[in-house]
C-alpha cells in the first residue's frame, strides 16, 4: 500500500551510552532537548505568529457576508433549563414588582409565606396557570398584587404591587395563608431531621419561626402531607417492596428476599423482611470466619420497629455484612423466622458461632434453628447488665475473666470474684450461660472476639 508503513522494517538507531546519561541541567536543558533559547530567535518567532494568526483573522472576517451577520443576529433555541436558576430565601421571600419566580405553583406558595411574614391576609381574586391577582383582605385596605408568566410560559413575574397597606395587622387571628399545602411545605425540614415529631409539637415551631397562628387540624393534615410525599404512602412503599424483591430475584438469584404478610379481614399487612444477597452468602462461606454475630436497633424514621443485623468477619477481621432484616419487635417468634432466613441463607454449618445480646428472644430462636452452633454471649451487653448489680474489685476483675486465653487464669480471677461476692455465681449462671469467656471458645472458629 502506497504511503504505508512496514514497521518490520524500521531499525531503531541505538542510542550510546553517553547521549543518555548526560545529565539535564538548567543551562544545558535546551540544547540537550532541543529547543532554540536565544532571546531574538524568541523574538521573532512570536512577531510571525502574531502576523500569521491576525492574517487568519482578516481571512476569516472576510469570508463573512451579510447573511452570516444576519442569521447571527437571530435568536438561537439553545436555552438550557439548568438556566433557569432562582436564588431566593423561601423563609424570607422578597416580593417586589420585577421579581421573578420559577414557576406559579411556587408563587403561591412564597406569596402565602410573604403574606404571614408581613403580618397580613391575600385574598385571592383570580387565579390560574398564567396569571394571579390577589389583594389584601384587611378593612378597605389598598394593597393588591398582580403577576403572570412571562413568554417561556413558566416564570412567574411580579408586574405590579400596589402599596402601602391601609389595614391593621391580623397575626392575633389564625392565618388563612397558612393552608394544608404551605405546612406540607414548611413541615419537611422538621420531619426529616424528627420523623415522630406530633402535630403539636411541629405547630409550636411553624408559629414560633412564622410568627403567626395556624390551627391543630391544618397542621396536622399538612404534616401528613408532607409525610406522604417524604416517604411515600403504606400501600406504595409496600408495592415497591415487593418489587424489589422480584427484582433481586431476578438480578442476583440465589439472594434470599422474604417479605413475610400477614391477613386482617382480607387485607394483607407487611410483617417481616428478610435480606441476604448472593454475594454475601459467598463471601461468608467462602471467605470469612464461621463466626456470625446477631443483633438488632431501634428504627427511628416513620415506621417504628427493629432492624435486625447480621455481620461476620472476614479472614484480616473486617466486617463483613452477611443479612438484615426488619420486624415489629424482638419476640422469639420474630427471631426464630429471622434466624430460619438465615439458615436458608447459608445451610448447616457443623462448625459455627453465633454472637448476640443478652436477648431472650433471640438466644431461644438461635437454639432452636441452629442447635449445633456455639452460642457465644457479647460481654459489652453482658457488662452493661452487670454493672448494675456489682461493683468495686467484683466488677474490674471481669475483664481479665473474659480475656484469658487460659483456664487457670480464668479460674484464678473468678475464684477472687465468688470470694468477695458469691451472689455473682448465680446470677451468671442464671443470666448469662452462654458462652463469653474466651477461653471456653472453640478454637475452630479462629474468632477470640469478646464483642459483638
Ligand atoms: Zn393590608
Amino acid at each position: 500500500m502506497v504511503g504505508s508503513v512496514d514497521w518490520s522494517q524500521i531499525e531503531i538507531a541505538p542510542m550510546n551510552d553517553d547521549e543518555i546519561d548526560v545529565p539535564i541541567t538548567e543551562e544545558n536543558m535546551c540544547s540537550v532537548l532541543g529547543i532554540n533559547d536565544e532571546p531574538e530567535h524568541r523574538k521573532i518567532v512570536s512577531e510571525a505568529a502574531m502576523k500569521a494568526s491576525i492574517a487568519d483573522v482578516d481571512a476569516c472576517v472576510a469570508d463573512i457576508d451579510e447573511d452570516l451577520l444576519a442569521d447571527a443576529a437571530l435568536p438561537v433555541p439553545d436555552h438550557m433549563p439548568e438556566e433557569d436558576h432562582f436564588w431566593y430565601d423561601k423563609k424570607h421571600p422578597v416580593i417586589e414588582e420585577g421579581s421573578l419566580f420559577r414557576s406559579m405553583n411556587e408563587f403561591r406558595m412564597l406569596i402565602r409565606t410573604f403574606a404571614i411574614r408581613g403580618k397580613f391576609d391575600i385574598k385571592i381574586k383570580d387565579s390560574d396557570t398564567t396569571r394571579f391577582l390577589g389583594h389584601c383582605k384587611g378593612n378597605a385596605c389598598p394593597w393588591r398584587i398582580t403577576a403572570r408568566t412571562i413568554e417561556d410560559g413558566k416564570t412567574v413575574r411580579v408586574n405590579k404591587i400596589v402599596k402601602p397597606h391601609k389595614c391593621s395587622s391580623t397575626a392575633a387571628v389564625t392565618t388563612s395563608m397558612a393552608d394544608q399545602a404551605w405546612v406540607a411545605e414548611k413541615a419537611m425540614g422538621y420531619i426529616q431531621t424528627e420523623p415522630n415529631i406530633g402535630a403539636s409539637e411541629l405547630r409550636k415551631k411553624l408559629q414560633a419561626e412564622y410568627k403567626c397562628t395556624i390551627g391543630y387540624h391544618t397542621v396536622n393534615k399538612g404534616k401528613e402531607r408532607a409525610k406522604n410525599s417524604l416517604y411515600g404512602t403504606w400501600g406504595k412503599s409496600f408495592q415497591s417492596l415487593l418489587n424489589f424483591k422480584a427484582e433481586i430475584d431476578k438480578r442476583s438469584p440465589g439472594s434470599i428476599v422474604e417479605v413475610d404478610v400477614k391477613r386482617e379481614r382480607g387485607e394483607v399487612h407487611f410483617r417481616r423482611f428478610f435480606m441476604a444477597l448472593k454475594p454475601c452468602i459467598d463471601g461468608f462461606l467462602a471467605g470469612c470466619r464461621p463466626y456470625v454475630s446477631v443483633d438488632s436497633t431501634f428504627l427511628t424514621g416513620k415506621w417504628n420497629g427493629q432492624l435486625a443485623a447480621c455481620t461476620t468477619l472476614d479472614g484480616q477481621n473486617w466486617m463483613f455484612p452477611l443479612a438484615f432484616g426488619f420486624f415489629a419487635t424482638e419476640t422469639e417468634d420474630n427471631w426464630i423466622w429471622f434466624m430460619q432466613q438465615l439458615h436458608r441463607a447459608i445451610g448447616h454449618l457443623q462448625t459455627l458461632a453465633i454472637c448476640t445480646d443478652a436477648c431472650k428472644g433471640l438466644e431461644n430462636a438461635v437454639k432452636i434453628v441452629f442447635p449445633q452452633a456455639e452460642q457465644r454471649e457479647c460481654f459489652r451487653h453482658l457488662m452493661a447488665n452487670f454493672k448494675k448489680k456489682f461493683h468495686g474489685d467484683v466488677f474490674g476483675r471481669m475483664w481479665p475473666v473474659a480475656k484469658a486465653y487460659r483456664l487457670e487464669t480464668f479460674n484464678y480471677h473468678m475464684a477472687k470474684i465468688f470470694e468477695a461476692e458469691p451472689a455473682v455465681s448465680v446470677y451468671l449462671c442464671t443470666y448469662h450461660n452462654l458462652k463469653w469467656m474466651r477461653c471456653d471458645f472453640n478454637t475452630e472458629i479462629k474468632c477470640d472476639y469478646i464483642h459483638n
